[in-house]
């Protein structure tokens, strides 16, 4: 089923070695796994960030033909195939150099994925975040961008001084294709459909956090690392 799968497990293993410990962020799509995974970043900074959302992204932006594949199946809020996505991270961690922490966000994303990984590398623990969908649609309502300068506004605590124009370049704002609403109902359904198992079957490892706004989840998963260790 993964035809790279010998590469990813030598990867893996090798980097797995010298690792301290691996973390996986996991939360419904648009719900701050990428702000908490930032702060988290910016406090321990021995963190490995490995975020396939972001990777695919930049495939996306570069044109390559995986960004060209990946393109249309982000924008419906679709899952890339396993394979793809085992390949990208197996070339990541190969092209990371000095091995950290790890922490993944985004992967593992399906069942069949986790047990890949499971194989290879053990999962130490799990930060999943439990946001309700009321606050996932506003918020992915809220967010507009610039489209040439990548530049994220948020109409309720960065709002642009010109309804609708960036600050910067005075172009138009635009919604990202997966922040539209029949997108962003569609990627929640895919998280219950393939994702939300993985708190299952991560079972003792998962800590869930709750909070209103990325501040207060940061407070308690800031304490969670400093507990338990980097
Ligand atoms: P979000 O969690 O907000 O959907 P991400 O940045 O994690 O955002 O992912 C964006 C899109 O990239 C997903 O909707 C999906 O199409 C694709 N993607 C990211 N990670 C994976 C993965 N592990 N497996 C399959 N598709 C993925």
């Amino acid at each position: 089923m993964f035809n790279r799968l010998p590469a990813l497990a030598r990867s893996l293993v090798s980097s797995h070695q010298q690792r301290n410990a691996t973390y996986l962020i996991l939360g419904k799509p648009g719900g701050g796994k990428g702000t908490i995974s930032k702060k988290i970043l910016k406090t321990f900074p021995s963190f490995l960030h490995l975020s396939t959302g972001d990777l695919l992204r930049s495939e996306v932006n570069s044109n390559s033909p995986l960004g060209l594949k990946a393109k249309g199946i982000m924008s419906s809020g679709g899952l890339l195939p396993d394979s793809i996505i085992l390949d990208l991270v197996s070339s990541t961690i190969e092209k990371s150099g000095e091995p950290k922490n790890l922490l993944l966000d985004g992967f593992p994303r399906t069942l069949p994925q986790a047990e890949s990984l499971d194989k290879m590398l053990k999962v130490d623990h799990v930060i999943s975040l439990s946001i309700p969908d009321s606050t996932i649609v506003s918020r992915t309502s809220d967010r507009w961008l610039s489209p040439s300068i990548n530049r994220v506004y948020s109409y309720s605590y960065d709002p642009p001084k010109v309804e609708g124009k960036c600050d910067e370049t005075g172009e138009e704002l635009i919604q990202r294709e997966d922040d539209k609403p029949e997108s962003v109902m569609k990627r929640l359904q895919t998280y219950r459909e393939e994702t939300e198992v993985l708190n299952e079957y991560y079972g003792g490892r998962v800590r869930v956090f709750e909070g209103e706004t990325s501040d207060v989840i940061f407070e308690g998963v800031e304490e969670f690392i400093k507990e338990i260790g980097e």
